[in-house]
């Protein structure tokens, strides 16, 4: 992939740590020739992000809550400084209350429903509304990270399931939005990944390992997979491809049921 994005210069949201699937991306976009810069949510995530982004050889580091406007104009505001224009944005973001990642979905309560799909679909819009005059005269890629929760239930996925069938349709609402000025918008569908964000999910563990075990490439997605997708996407190999939700799972989204040899 070397040099896939060389010149190009992009913001990745959602790097918490090492596991963090942004940061597989970042990585992957940076060994690719990318140029980076990174959100972070408050000073003791910015010092865990900073060892990060620097041996990527990135110093560009902007505060943002996403649900804090004033935070997002600030970050964009930075970044139309420094920059004037960007290539692509990576939204790696999600958030729900744990209490309510298990159990039945029949007692979502009115107040983390609203939460969660502030956080971890309304975001989206959002930030592409703020990346989108710095993408227009030469074209950009915004990218989302989605889960397949989102159009089939899996147990304790619960309202986050909701939230990502909200992302998936605004990715589809944006990508026809941006479309004309050349701007495209896609997402990304990981099976579940050893992350703090996926860890939070009741019975992640056996989540992860009857994917593991039974999609047809018998084993979950990587790091550097979806760091790879991620590098196509925003390469001017991913020139056509917009609307997307695309999966990176070992196949496992094709099963009807699982593998004979597991039942
Ligand atoms: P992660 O490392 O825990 O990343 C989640 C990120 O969201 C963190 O950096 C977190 O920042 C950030 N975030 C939460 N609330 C925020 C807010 N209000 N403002 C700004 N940032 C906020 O977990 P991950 O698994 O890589 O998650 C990244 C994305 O991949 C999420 O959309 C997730 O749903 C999706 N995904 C995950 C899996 C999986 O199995 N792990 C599978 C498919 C899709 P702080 O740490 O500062 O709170």
């Amino acid at each position: 992939m070397t040099g896939l994005l060389a010149g190009k210069r992009g913001l990745i949201m959602g790097v918490a740590n090492e596991r963090s699937i942004a940061w597989g991306i970042a990585k992957a976009m940076a060994e690719a020739g990318a140029e980076l810069a990174f959100t972070y949510q408050g000073e003791a995530f910015g010092s865990r992000l900073r060892p990060l982004a620097e041996s990527v050889g990135s110093d560009f580091m902007v505060d943002a809550d996403v649900t804090d406007d004033a935070a997002l104009d600030g970050a964009f505001a930075e970044l139309q400084e420094r920059w004037g224009t960007m290539d692509f944005l990576v939204h790696a973001i999600a958030f729900s209350d744990k209490s309510e990642l298990t159990g039945r979905f029949l007692n979502t309560s009115r107040e983390n429903f609203k939460h969660s799909l502030d956080i971890s679909a309304y975001s989206f819009i959002e930030v592409a509304r703020r990346a989108h005059p710095m993408m227009i005269d030469n074209g950009g890629t915004l990218m989302t990270l989605t889960y397949q929760g989102s159009n089939r239930v899996v147990p304790n996925y619960n309202v986050m399931g909701v939230a990502k069938a909200a992302l998936e349709s605004a990715t589809r609402y944006l990508a026809n939005d941006l479309g004309p000025e050349g701007i495209r918008v896609n997402a990304i569908s990981p099976g579940p990944m050893k992350t703090l964000a996926g860890a939070a999910i009741g019975g992640a563990r056996k989540t992860y390992k009857h994917t593991d075990q039974n999609a047809p490439m018998r084993s979950n997605a990587t790091l550097e997979a979806v760091g790879a997708t991620a590098v196509y996407l925003a390469s001017d190999g991913g020139a056509c491809t917009t609307g997307q939700i695309i999966n990176v799972d070992g196949g496992f989204h094709v099963l009807g049921m699982p593998q004979q040899e597991n039942l």
